[in-house]
This record gives C-alpha cells, structure tokens and sequence, in this order.
C-alpha cells in the first residue's frame, strides 16, 4: 500500500514531454483527460478495468460549459456530436395524469454560443475514443493498490502488470479505489432513489423532437423523455426506493418500472412497454459531501472521482470534461507537479462544491412528493433564481 512517499518528484522541475502520466478509469472523465493531457504533448496511458468498454448509461445530455470544454481539447468534437444528437429548444413539464403545466423556450445557443445537446452514451464514447491513439488505452486493467517508487507512483493491477508514473489520476468513478486509498472516507451515500435509463428507436404523436418532456408523479416520481436524434429515444425514470433493491434480471427491473409508472399518462407507460429488458439499466444513485481537496503529492482525482453527484443538474460528465480541460493546462503551465496540483484544485475544488450541493438540492425538490408544487417552482426558478446561476454555470471561462 502506498503510505510513505519518500521520494517524489512533484518538486522537481518537470519538463512535460518526460511526465508520464498514468489514468485509471477509461470512463468519459478518464478519456476526456487522456485527450486533454495529449493536446498539451503529455504522455498518458490509460487503464481500465474492464474487458471492453460499455456504454454503462444509456444517453446522456451536455450541456454549454461541457460542450465548449470539449471543442477547446478537441476542437470539432462538437460538431461531429452534433449530429450524432440532437439538441433540445423546448422543455415541457408536466404531470402523471398528462396536464401540461408549462413549456419554456431554450435560448442557450444564443447565449452562450452551445445548446443542451442529448446524445447515446455509445455515440459519445465512441467519439472521444477516436481521438486517442487506441495503444494508450489497456483494457482488463483493474488497479488494486498503488506505492511510491523512483518514478513517482507504481500502479499494481490485478493482472499482475505494474505501470510507473509521474502522476497518478484517479477517474475511476463514484466508487474510487483511488480515493478510498487517498481520502478515506468510506462509501459513496445512496440518496434513497433509483434510477432507470433506455434509449429505444421511439415514434409517438406525443414526443417531438428537440423536445425534453419531465414529468412528474406522487410519491416523489419522475420520467425525462428526450429525443437522441435518428429517431431514437432516451427515457430516465427515478423513484424514492428502499437501499439494497437493485436486481440483475432485466425482466425483473422492467417489471418494476412498469409497476412504478403504471397508469401514468401516454407515453410513459407505452415507452417502457416498447423497450427491451436488456435495454433498460437500473442504478442507485449516490453523491458524497463535497471535498476541500482531493490531491496529494503525485496522486490526484477528476470526475465522479473527486466530486460525484446526483444527476438533477445533468452537470456529472460535464464537470469532468472541465477537470480535463483544467488539469492538463495546469501541468503544462506550472513548473511542478505540486503546483500543478495546487493550481487544478484552486479553480476546481469550489465550483464542483457549489454544482454538487445544488444538485443535491434540487435532486431532493425534484422527488418531493408534491409534483405539482415542484413543477411550477421549477418553471419559476427557470425565469428568475436560475438565471443568475445558468450564466455563472455555462458561460465558462477558458481564458488564462
Ligand atoms: C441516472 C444518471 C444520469 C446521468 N445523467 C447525466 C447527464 O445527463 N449529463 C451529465 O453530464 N452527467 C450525467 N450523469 C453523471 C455522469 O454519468 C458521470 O458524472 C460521469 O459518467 C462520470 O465520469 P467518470 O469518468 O468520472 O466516471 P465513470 O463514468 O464512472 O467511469 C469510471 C471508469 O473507471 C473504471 N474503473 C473503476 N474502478 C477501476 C479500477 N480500480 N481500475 C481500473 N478502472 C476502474 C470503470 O470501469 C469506469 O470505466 C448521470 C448519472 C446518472 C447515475
């Protein structure tokens, strides 16, 4: 185990192109990161634990401060993801029986120059793989520990392999190997609900597109049906479950989603109904309190990693794809890994706390057994609250 860092190289003056930095998660913060960190010529290695990669949520939505992140590491990504997607320019609320409580135009392109953009998780995986070098990535990679050496940090994996680094970036997800070795404090906390997530080929007079439809239900429920483009559907459902219910019989989980969402207004049920149990992928949903720091000499973390979060902001992926963007610009502008280090966690550490108590707030306000009372409040903090907060959260700086 990795206790005593007697000799570390974070104080020595790095030259970059010599760093070589090794990335455990090939999730979409590690790649981000991978791609990030080539930009800037530093030489990474990425390792994950699985066999192959899977697209492990269904679809997904970015959002304006993601998307102009990604375009600055890989400029055109955006572009090419455009139209793999689709974006969204109306957002329709409304209730289980079917009563629409309100709509709301989406002007985020005009403001702030990228839409909200909802895409398959596979499209976007697939995109940010083809751009690294597929040398870099060692799947069947499952770090098991780590320990100082002459380089800096000796990754171990269960395979047996070892990989000596300069630096160590833990992006290995909401239940980090690495920062349980690093922070030590324990299991990710389930915030009592569960989450379902498809994308189906999908037509219905109901669903249009570039349209995002919420609705909401007694007893803290909720279905999302966004347009994915090329004629697909995504579908998120959440309800306020007991911990510990999560199965691994596809019939089993459809089965509970139609008992959860039986009776509601059309499409809901009907969607469910047209969608493959294998399709379907059932999640508990965790955060943690957020952290004052989550570095230490040559080891850091990004994404769900350092700052997990529940996905009522949609901002988890989003705030990776910053990490990336900062950590690697931080390597390549200061003279040491520690100060490298210390200037990532200075621009990251409290926008990531403000994004994770907000959407542990709102999380909690979205499964508020009275929908009613949470729809209206959510159409009017879109106008007024929200608007203060959009501004700050998508017109994301990369000036240096
Ligand atoms: C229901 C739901 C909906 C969401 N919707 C959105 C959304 O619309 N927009 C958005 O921006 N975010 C959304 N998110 C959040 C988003 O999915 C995460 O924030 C994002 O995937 C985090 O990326 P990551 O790379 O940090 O971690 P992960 O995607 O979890 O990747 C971690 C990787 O590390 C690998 N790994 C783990 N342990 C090891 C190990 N010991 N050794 C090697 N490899 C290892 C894993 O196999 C995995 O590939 C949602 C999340 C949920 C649960």
């Amino acid at each position: 185990m990795s206790h005593s860092y007697t000799r570390m190289r974070e104080n020595k003056i790095m030259k970059i192109q010599q760093l070589e930095v090794g990335i455990v998660g090939a999730g979409l913060g590690g790649l981000a990161a991978a791609i990030a960190l080539q930009q800037q010529g530093i030489p990474t290695q990425v390792y994950e634990k699985a066999q192959e990669l899977q697209p492990i949520g269904a679809g997904l939505t970015l959002f304006p401060n993601g998307l102009k992140v990604l375009d600055a590491i890989a400029p055109g990504i955006v572009e090419t993801l455009k139209r793999l997607g689709s974006e969204t320019h109306q957002v329709k609320l409304q209730s289980s029986t079917g009563d629409l409580f309100g709509q709301n135009q989406l002007t985020l392109t005009e403001k702030y120059s990228y839409p909200m953009l909802n895409l398959r998780w596979s499209d976007l995986q697939a995109t940010l793989i083809s751009r690294l070098p597929t040398e870099i990535i060692h799947l069947d990679h499952q770090c098991v520990d780590f320990a100082s050496c002459d380089r800096g940090v000796q990754i171990q994996f269960s395979n047996g392999q070892t990989s000596n680094v300069d630096l160590l970036i833990g992006a290995d997800g909401i239940h980090s190997l690495i920062r349980q070795r690093l922070v030590k404090d324990g299991s990710p906390c389930y915030a009592g609900r569960l989450s379902w997530r498809a994308v189906i080929p999908y037509q219905d007079e109901l669903l249009s597109q570039h349209t995002a439809t919420i609705v909401n239900g007694a007893e803290g429920k909720n279905f999302l049906l966004v347009d994915v483009g090329n004629g697909q559907f995504f579908w998120s459902a959440g309800a306020l479950m007991a911990e510990g219910l999560q199965s691994d019989s596809p019939e089993t989980v459809k089965s509970r989603v139609l008992e959860t969402f039986a009776n509601w207004a059309a499409p809901v049920e009907a969607i469910v109904e047209a969608t493959p149990p294998t399709a379907i992928i059932e999640r508990p949903i965790y955060d943690r309190p957020p952290l004052a720091t989550w570095s230490d000499r040559n080891l850091t973390l990004l994404g769900d990693a350092a700052h997990p979060m529940v996905p009522s902001l949609g901002q988890g992926a989003n705030m990776a794809f910053e990490d990336a963007w900062e950590l690697a610009h931080c390597l390549a502008e200061q003279p040491t890994i520690a100060a490298a280090l210390a200037s990532y966690e200075h621009s990251r550490v409290y926008r990531t706390q403000i994004i994770q108590v907000r959407s542990s707030v709102q999380g909690s306000r979205s499964y508020d057994p009275d929908s009613k009372t949470v729809l209206l409040g959510v159409m009017e903090q879109a106008h007024v609250a929200q608007a203060a907060f959009e501004d700050w959260l998508y017109n994301i700086s990369l000036e240096r």
